[in-house]
């Protein structure tokens, strides 16, 4: 890192310039994090209560990162997707390709539900 008063070339994390003495903002070193959440994005009125739904990857400060395709889920599904339907598969393979495709990548973390994957950016 360079001195933001006077560009001398700094220690990474270093506090003060060594140079000038003037008090460097230190850079942010958290990782970002987002968990992939499942989400009703309208609701399309039938005899089955046919929802529409999508995957979305979320970031810890609640804003949207990535979004799936959009998919119906029948009112008779209350478990929400199932990994065995290939339909919400691919939906969700896709967003983790977008994920991946922008340097994020999967953490250990996971919920308990097979789309609650986490993942980070360093
Ligand atoms: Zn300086």
């Amino acid at each position: 890192m360079n001195c933001a008063h006077c560009g001398t070339i700094l220690p990474e994390q270093a506090n003060f310039c060594l140079q000038c003495g003037a008090v460097q903002q230190t850079k942010v070193v958290d990782k970002l994090v987002c968990n992939v959440v499942f989400r009703q994005v309208d609701e399309k009125w039938s005899l089955f209560g046919k929802e529409i739904c999508r995957f979305e990857a979320v970031g810890e400060d609640g804003a949207t990162i990535a979004v799936s395709d959009k998919f119906t889920l029948t009112g008779f599904e209350i478990y929400g997707p199932n990994e065995k339907n290939r339909k919400y598969k691919a939906a969700f393979d896709g967003l983790v390709k977008k994920l991946l495709a922008e340097g994020w990548k999967q953490t250990e973390k996971a919920g308990k539900q097979w789309f609650e994957l986490q993942f980070q950016q360093s």
